[in-house]
């Protein structure tokens, strides 16, 4: 039986029997699994940090056959955030970005990006503070990393069959993201007009494929970006 070792976000953890704990981690090279950590409650050794919500460190993995729960060997922390439980705020918005990567990634479904962007964020969240802009941004990141983005580039709808040759550049668009994103006004029915300038914001905004090393964002200056990249003509 080989053992796996992989850089990885603890995304939660239960007690199991008297010393045991299931702990739920996200890989950057396994994705979402689930593990079993004998002793956890009370090795010290094999587990030294903790397996506290959101820790940062590097998981020991070892299939056990016949077994959907891998063994968790041991997991030492790298990256100490201690910042992340200083206030109820950042202990929310951890608890929230942990609980949605373990709903949005399929289970052992390697997603590097996805990865990529909770880090960068727990990161941040770490170091700043929580900001409920960069929880939206965090979640924009996720659904683009998981394919799930908006449609920016071309029409959602026609793909551009509707533009008559010309560039994109030259077509009027509406945002409508329940049909995809921009939809061309040959397309669209509803939305609110979106001009090039402002697609071409959101495109740049858009962390696509993942926002490794997302800029902090002050609530303000968070504050302020939206304000201008909902500018419309
Ligand atoms: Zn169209």
């Amino acid at each position: 039986m080989s053992t796996l070792t992989a850089a990885a976000i603890v995304l939660g953890a239960v007690n199991y029997g008297e010393a045991d704990r299931i702990v739920t981690l996200f890989g950057r090279a396994t994705g979402r699994v689930s593990a079993l950590a004998r002793g956890a409650r009370k090795s010290q050794r094999r587990f030294a940090g903790g397996l506290g919500l959101c820790a940062i460190g590097t998981a020991a993995l070892r299939e056990r056959p016949g077994a959907e729960l891998l063994t968790l060997e041991r997991f030492d922390v790298t990256e100490p955030h201690p910042g992340l439980g200083a206030d109820v705020a950042r202990l929310a918005h951890a608890a929230y970005a942990a609980e949605l990567v373990g709903k949005l990634c399929a289970p052992r479904q390697e997603e590097p990006g996805v990865f990529d962007a909770l880090l960068a964020f727990l990161r941040l969240l770490d170091e700043e503070g929580a900001s409920a802009e960069r929880l939206r941004v965090l979640e924009l990141a996720l659904l683009g990393a998981l394919g799930f983005g908006p449609v920016l580039d071309s029409c959602a709808v026609c793909a551009g069959d509707r533009f008559e040759g010309r560039p994109a550049v030259e077509i009027a668009f509406r945002w409508d993201p329940d049909r995809g994103g921009a939809v061309c006004v040959a397309c669209a029915r509803i939305g609110r007009p979106l001009s090039a300038p402002a697609r071409a914001s959101r495109r740049r905004r858009w962390p696509r494929p993942a926002p490794s090393a997302w800029p902090p964002i002050s609530t303000a200056t968070a504050a302020k970006r939206c304000s201008r990249s909902s500018t419309t003509t």
